[in-house]
């Protein structure tokens, strides 16, 4: 926990303890008005009408990622049928900037009447269990005024995403302070950054590096990307034939949407399975798309053949070629190094070779939070997510009448929003018709003896935010229902036989 977590935790302890302001009550509690709480929302609306909620948000406006990220050409790495609502058709090209999905998402809202639902500029601090009452009491900082607010719920409905907004990750180089020119996170763009004509050098080579350089190439002096080992690309056209031929014949666009989604999940699952099982073959598929567009001549070996099974990281999809159209055409570059230290005029790196820079981009990634920063307590009790054992990566051993949204990272996001969200409903329906006020998960006899792993295993998935925060998770176990696999063609139907019954449930 970083100070500033602290100072948060210790001052909504403390709002925690005060009872003299007026208290707001929902059913249902939502943090964050990104794709998952939008997606939340929606379904409550529709699958449990006359649920009363609310969905508190930090930032001034809904989108989360898409609305937090402004960096040049910011756009999705999944295409948007899949990463799309299944209830709301994508009807343009797949791959979307970070406004078209804004406009997607504001469609949602107004379309479902979702606005005054929301409530922005709240960002919540802590959230208190009381067993005596069955409820959660939550304390939420308004961000514009800096009143605390205090909310109680019985439900509470993470959709917090797993990143700090606030700020990227930023590892500490040698020398930094001695860089005459502009360091920046591309999780805080600059609107002022000029970097015409200028010499850029982008720190990385993740699906956010990919699509800066590019984006930026056309207008610097000259772009580099350097990275300390290389990365899958999947190259491909931003379009998708079948759409525009059910689209030339005028099928319902909400057919298209599912026709194309189920033809996208059928070709990545079958992709996917490769990785595993055919791991050398996948790479060369991977990488022939590279040397299509790079050629024989360029040092593939160097640059773009990665150490890691493909998928064991996000796979970043590069549209129409652009970064190694950028590559070619020589407006853009790519090093593959260690940096030593940085100097007054840019980086020495460790073979010894320099780079000189006016702008430093550190497309370095982000730093993991779970939770939204949220200080969580059980009566009073703080509660560490890392001690509990998680249900199928959405609840808590431990922790009542809560469920998380995490999402996929060889698959959209999306479809375990969808996917969580009917098991909320079912859930909230299950409780209300059972007269149940509180249901926490837990371990059945037969999980007595089962080992307790961290959330992921590294050989399946190993992003380095993962791996630098893999500790402050929560726990998982080797059976489906105490683990989230990532693997989303088995859970479309574990999801669908989830037995409310079950042991694994435990109802007051
Ligand atoms: C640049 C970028 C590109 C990506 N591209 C893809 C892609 O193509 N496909 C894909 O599947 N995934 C992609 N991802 C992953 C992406 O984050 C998720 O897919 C998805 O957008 C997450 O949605 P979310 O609503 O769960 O979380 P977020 O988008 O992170 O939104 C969470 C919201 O909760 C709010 N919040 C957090 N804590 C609190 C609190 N304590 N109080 C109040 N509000 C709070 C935040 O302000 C934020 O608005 C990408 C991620 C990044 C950063």
């Amino acid at each position: 926990m970083n100070v500033q977590s602290t100072i948060e935790a210790e001052s909504s302890r403390q709002s925690l303890q005060q009872d003299s302001q007026q208290v707001e009550h929902f059913d249902v509690l939502i943090v964050g008005a990104g794709i998952s709480g939008i997606g939340a929302a929606y379904h409550l609306i529709h699958q449990c009408p006359g649920t009363s909620f609310a969905v508190l948000e930090a930032q001034d406006s809904f989108g989360g990622t898409w609305w937090t990220h402004r960096y040049p050409g910011i756009r999705s790495d999944s295409d948007l049928y899949t990463f799309g609502y299944r209830f709301k058709p994508w009807t343009g090209p797949p791959i979307a900037t970070a406004a078209e999905i804004l406009k997607y998402m504001r469609e949602v809202i107004t379309e479902n009447d979702l606005d005054r639902y929301i409530r922005y500029h709240h960002r919540i601090l802590g959230a208190n269990w009381s067993d005596t009452d069955k409820l959660w009491t939550i304390v939420a900082e308004r961000t514009d005024t800096g009143e605390h607010l205090r909310f109680t719920a019985n439900f509470f409905w993470m959709c917090q995403g797993y990143y700090r907004h606030a700020e990227g990750y930023t590892p500490e180089w040698p020398e930094m302070s001695a860089f005459k020119g502009r360091i920046v996170h591309p999780q805080k763009w600059p609107e002022d950054l000029d970097y015409k004509d200028k010499r850029v050098i982008v720190i990385g080579s993740g699906a956010t590096a990919a699509t800066l350089v590019p984006n930026i190439a056309d207008d610097c002096a000259h772009v580099t990307m350097l990275q300390r080992s290389p990365t899958y690309f999947r190259v491909g056209r931003n379009a998708i034939e079948i759409a525009d031929e059910l689209r030339r014949l005028q099928v319902d666009e909400s057919w298209i949407h599912e026709i194309v989604r189920r033809k996208i999940l059928y070709e990545q699952d079958a992709f996917t399975r490769k990785t595993f099982t055919d791991p050398e073959g996948a790479k060369k598929d991977l990488m022939a798309g590279v040397v299509a567009y790079l050629g024989p001549d360029f040092d593939i070996k160097t640059h773009f053949t990665p150490r890691y099974r493909p998928w064991q990281q996000r796979i970043a999809f590069i549209p129409d070629g652009d970064l190694f159209r950028s590559i070619k055409a020589g407006k853009a570059s790519v090093v593959t190094d260690e940096i030593e230290r940085f100097t007054e005029t840019g980086l020495l790196l460790k073979s010894g070779k320099t780079l000189d820079a006016d702008i430093i981009v550190t497309a370095t990634g982000f730093n993991l939070s779970a939770t939204g920063d949220i200080a969580f307590s059980i009566d009073g009790k703080p509660l560490d997510f890392a001690d509990t054992v998680t249900y199928r990566g959405m609840m808590f051993t431990g922790v009542p009448n809560l469920v998380w949204i995490f999402g996929y990272f060889r698959a959209s996001w999306t479809l375990r929003v969808d996917m969580v969200a009917d098991f909320v409903c079912n859930l909230l329906k299950h409780m209300q018709t059972t007269g149940a006020r509180k249901v926490t998960v837990a371990l059945r006899s037969e999980d007595e003896d089962m080992p307790l792993l961290d959330w992921i295993d590294p050989e399946n998935f190993n992003p380095g935010y993962m791996m630098r925060s893999a500790h402050l998770l929560p726990k998982r176990g080797d059976k489906p229902e105490w683990q989230h696999s990532q693997d989303y063609w088995a859970e479309r139907d574990q999801f669908k036989a989830i037995d409310l019954t079950d042991a694994a449930f435990v109802y007051e």
